[in-house]
């Protein structure tokens, strides 16, 4: 039973590693069509006026989550 676990464990830190992997040196994103049309991120903090980013993420002034906006 011990032996599952350890398989477990080892392979969620495989996965983990490769969505890291995949999330930062990927760079290229296919957006689907109809799915999220036109979403604009934008920090809570207006840090940088009414600059809006198209992806979801931090803001690189403050560090705040980026919050959806339309
Ligand atoms: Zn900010």
């Amino acid at each position: 039973m011990k032996k599952r676990i350890l398989v477990l464990v080892g392979a969620m830190l495989i996965g983990t590693g490769a969505l890291t992997l995949v999330s930062c040196g990927g760079g290229e994103e296919h957006h689907e069509e109809g799915a999220h049309e036109h979403v604009m991120y934008q920090c809570p903090m207006k840090c940088e006026g009414d600059k809006t980013y198209d992806k979801a993420g931090s803001c690189p002034v403050c560090g705040m989550d980026l919050k959806e906006v339309d």
